[in-house]
């Protein structure tokens, strides 16, 4: 067994334990405050949920999932695994109490809180990434191409007036384009489709994938060192954790360590006896080669529960929500449902070439992320629990691990509502 202390120099030392956006972009703020970082990953950088998503800089979803209303929907959840929302019925029962916070996120009041919430992160989250950009030379990633948000009648908009006044209420616009504005848009899409709406500053990454690889690229350019290996164990003190133990046996010693594990948080979490209730909750995607139709918009259906993402490799059709746990079996008729449907969005869309994927977003019941300390171990920081939003809140999230681990208040943030200990 090889013991490694990352002490090597003067510089304080941090473990980030990680590879997907979340962690890379802590890795490297840390870096460019002075610390000595090592970035480790059990499998690959951007393994995860960081590299089949949509790629939507999504700034304005600051409605959560859980809303007034939802409890009506959960029984079409249960019953139905092609809904847009679905819940493996064996696995509902393991997730009581996530069910149970979840439902009372969804309380008037505390919408109003976590959209508060939701929003601080989202006001900051596209500058955040401009220097990450700029220093890592893929400015080039980020599309300058607004969301449409598709409606087959123009009644249709109104069904989702509690989230469109929620986000006006919280800065967020929109701009209404009716069928000639819309058409002229993207001649692409179905004449079938009504209207649209132009999510004003949600614009995306053409691949996010690259957008994390890319950004591991830069911290290792920058002196940061990745390590691949699963992390398996921590050793303790009463206050502080003083070092941790690899798969492979090796044992490596920090100043601190930033736990950004994605959805497998709570399996580090639970090792230090700390509640993070983080479900991980699957999406699904087909990513097209030759797709046969070209759109420069990323396109989100009312009804569909998914999005249309034009990327450099092709178009993403990816999207809907599953709970059903880390270790179920993945229901690929989920990501064939949403081409189909893509399909009379986009009448030309050939689906050949495809590469399906699963992935699973870390999913907190309030769709709030954890950016916190944790609450028994004060060198332990806790990065996750992204959901939805984890590209968008990507560069922000980095910013705000290191100042926690700086003890900086650069952003002047209330950092209460990301606390760890909140359930
Ligand atoms: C279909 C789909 C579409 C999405 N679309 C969007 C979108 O358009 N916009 C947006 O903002 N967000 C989107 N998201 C959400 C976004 O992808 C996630 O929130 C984000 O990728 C989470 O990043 P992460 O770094 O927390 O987790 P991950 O990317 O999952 O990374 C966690 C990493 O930790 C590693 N790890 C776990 N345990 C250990 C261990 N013990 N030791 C070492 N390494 C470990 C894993 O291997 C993994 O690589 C989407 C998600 C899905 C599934």
């Amino acid at each position: 067994m090889n013991t490694t202390h990352l002490e090597t120099s003067i510089k304080p030392s941090v473990a980030v334990i990680g590879g997907g956006i979340i962690g890379v972009t802590s890795a490297i703020n840390l870096l460019k405050r002075g610390f000595d970082v090592t970035l480790i990953e059990k499998e690959a950088i951007a393994a995860g949920a960081s590299t089949g998503n949509c790629g939507l800089m999504a700034v304005g979803e600051i409605v959560p999932i859980s809303k007034p209303g939802v409890l009506s929907q959960v029984p079409g959840w249960l019953t139905d695994p092609t809904r847009p929302i679905s819940v493996r019925p064996l696995h509902a029962i393991t997730m009581t109490s996530w069910f149970m916070q979840f439902l009372k996120a969804g309380r008037p009041e505390n919408v109003q809180h976590i959209a508060k919430g939701l929003t601080q992160l989202s006001a900051a989250a596209a500058q955040a990434y401009q220097p990450l950009l700029k220093s890592a030379g893929i400015e080039d990633l980020l599309q300058p191409y607004e969301v449409l948000y598709l409606f087959d009648e123009q009644k249709e908009i109104a069904e989702g007036q509690y989230d469109w006044d929620l986000r006006l209420k919280y800065g967020f616009n929109s701009e209404f384009l009716d069928h000639k504005a819309l058409h002229d848009l993207e001649p692409e899409i179905s004449q079938d489709i009504a209207c649209a709406m132009l999510m004003k500053g949600w614009d995306y990454f053409a691949d996010p994938a690259r957008l994390t690889k890319d950004l591991a690229r830069h911290f290792v350019e920058q002196g940061g060192r990745i390590r691949i290996d699963k992390v398996a164990q921590f050793d303790k003190q009463p206050n502080h954790v003083t070092d941790l133990t690899l798969e492979s046996g090796d044992v490596l010693s920090a100043d601190y360590y930033v736990i950004a594990a994605g959805a497998w948080t709570p399996l580090l979490s639970n090792k230090l006896g700390d509640y993070i209730p983080l479900e991980a909750m699957a999406g699904y995607n087909t990513t097209i080669a030759k797709p046969n139709v070209q759109i420069k918009h990323p396109l989100l259906h009312h009804h569909g529960g998914f999005v249309i993402t034009p990327m450099e490799m092709g178009i993403r059709v990816g999207g809907t929500l599953e709970l059903g746990g880390l270790n179920s079996k993945p229901n690929f008729k989920r990501a064939q449902a949403i081409v189909e449907k893509a399909q009379k969005i986009l009448p030309n869309l050939q689906n050949e070439d495809a590469k399906e994927w699963v992935g699973y977003r870390p999913m907190m019941p309030d769709t709030l992320p954890v950016i916190d300390r944790s609450p028994r171990f004060n060198n332990v920081i806790y990065a996750c629990g992204h959901g939805q939003l984890g590209i968008t809140y990507g560069a922000i999230s980095g910013e705000l691990v290191a100042d926690m681990i700086t003890s900086e208040a650069s952003m002047q943030m209330d950092m209460s509502f990301y606390r760890a200990d909140r359930f």
